[in-house]
């Protein structure tokens, strides 16, 4: 299970593999695209930080 947090929602969601959309491994780890419980897109990284101070840049 993985803990989501859907930006439309502005909530977290526990969802599982079935709710995976699609699935990266960037230069900065594993990245998957799930599909929150409310039908939007929310992106699950596994290290965030990293990925928050590339978007920052
Ligand atoms: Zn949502």
């Amino acid at each position: 299970m993985f803990l989501i947090n859907c930006p439309t929602c502005q909530s977290q969601h526990l969802v599982g593999y079935g709710a995976v959309r699609s699935f990266e491994n960037s230069e900065h780890g594993p990245l998957m695209t799930f599909e929150c419980p409310n039908g939007h897109e929310a992106l699950w990284a596994a290290r965030p930080e990293e990925l928050a101070a590339t978007q920052a840049a």
